[in-house]
């Protein structure tokens, strides 16, 4: 796998010791230069319909796992009617399925036998599925105020699970320490074919509209794993003149923990880390500095996106707000639909409008509001 480091341009073969470029930064696959619709294998209903146009080593699973192609549904909120992309209907019950799917095909194909990842959560237990089917071992180290419901999940995989103290970048500190000692780092932050493989909700959203893309994706942003995935997808639709314009990309934080907001209303080139100013419900997006983020302010730029950030109370009423309609998400993912009340007056009336709804609720405990 072909990958180039963004920062400074380094262009090499993808190492499972080489994680990051030497410069510090992430390393990202070479995308296609365009979307070529006559590779679509239209037989296949997950990711891997996408198999000849991702650039892994692998172009059909290993083992397979029935990750992608989750339903699009459209549902009236506030007198509009939204379309909500159901990615907490994957195996592991979070959109990370999606990427790390991609990333464990990759992995193993390189001879990976062991695997570690720091997670908030809903990355880990997608690592573990994967591990688990795929026979490989899978250590994961998790903040200890992550919740029960996930720690227990990442457990039953039969992964080995270590909470680890202190603040999240804890976490990433304590796997990183471990690398060399013949473990691959599956890092959902980090990790190139992951990144790849969450450009496929961009491909169905495609082919789910008609051919089109949708005017506004609104979505949860921490480390920018979909965030990205959508603005590469679209991208390389466009590039293939299969859509006229990139959708809008809209990245919801938590009020508490929101660098990406702080940097582009600040009109930053970089993304600097911030304290979190307490425990946010939105645990998922607790993220106080993402790796990719030059590239998270330029899709922001291009897709003339908008970076907002949303209240402890709003997180909490749009989950009800959302299980009122029939769909149980974690507080995370109830951040799209805050973003949504946020923006809906800015929202022209032909306009058409997606939600990602990223996880699971059945992950944590309920915030009744
Ligand atoms: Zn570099």
């Amino acid at each position: 796998m072909r990958v180039r480091c963004n920062d400074c341009g380094t262009e090499t073969e993808f190492t499972l010791a080489g994680w990051r470029c030497d410069c510090g930064g992430a390393w990202e696959p070479l995308f296609p230069a365009r979307f070529e619709p006559e590779k679509v294998r239209t037989e296949d209903f997950s990711l891997w319909r996408y198999g000849d146009l991702l650039p892994l080593d692998v172009h059909a699973p290993a083992r397979v796992m029935g990750v992608g192609w989750t339903p699009l549904v459209p549902v009236r909120i506030g007198g509009r009617e939204l379309l909500l992309k159901l990615e907490f209907l994957s195996p592991s019950g979070s959109f990370k399925d999606r990427g790390v799917n991609a990333m464990v095909n990759q992995l193993a194909q390189m001879g990976a036998a062991a695997l570690v990842e720091d997670s908030s959560g809903n990355a880990g237990a997608s690592l573990a599925a994967h591990a688990a089917r795929f026979g490989l071992e899978a250590e994961i180290f998790v903040p200890a105020t992550t919740s029960p419901a996930k720690m227990q999940q990442i457990a039953v995989y039969g992964a080995t699970v270590t909470p680890v103290p202190g603040p999240r970048q804890a976490a990433s500190d304590a796997v990183q320490a471990l690398l060399g000692l013949g473990r691959a780092y599956a890092s959902h932050a980090w990790n190139p074919a992951y990144l790849a493989g969450q450009t496929t909700v961009a491909f169905e959203l495609w082919e789910q509209l008609g051919r089109q893309a949708p005017d506004w994706v609104i979505l949860p942003t921490a480390q920018g794993g979909q965030f990205l995935g959508l603005y590469f997808g679209f991208a390389q639709l466009l590039a293939g003149g299969l859509i006229a314009k990139l959708p809008r990309l809209v990245a919801v934080q938590a009020e508490r923990v929101a660098p990406i907001v702080r940097a582009w209303e600040g009109g930053l080139g970089r993304i600097p880390a911030v304290a979190p100013a307490g425990p946010t419900l939105a645990e998922g997006a607790a993220i106080p500095r993402p790796v990719r983020d030059r590239r998270i302010l330029q899709a922001l730029r291009e897709s003339d996106g908008i970076a907002l950030a949303v209240s402890e109370d709003e997180i909490a009423a749009a989950q009800t707000q959302m299980a009122h309609l029939g769909y149980y998400i974690e507080p995370t993912s109830a951040l799209a639909l805050a973003g949504y009340l946020r923006l809906q007056d800015r929202i022209g009336a032909g306009e058409s409008v997606v939600l990602p709804l990223t996880g699971s609720g059945l992950k944590g405990k309920p915030q009744i509001s």
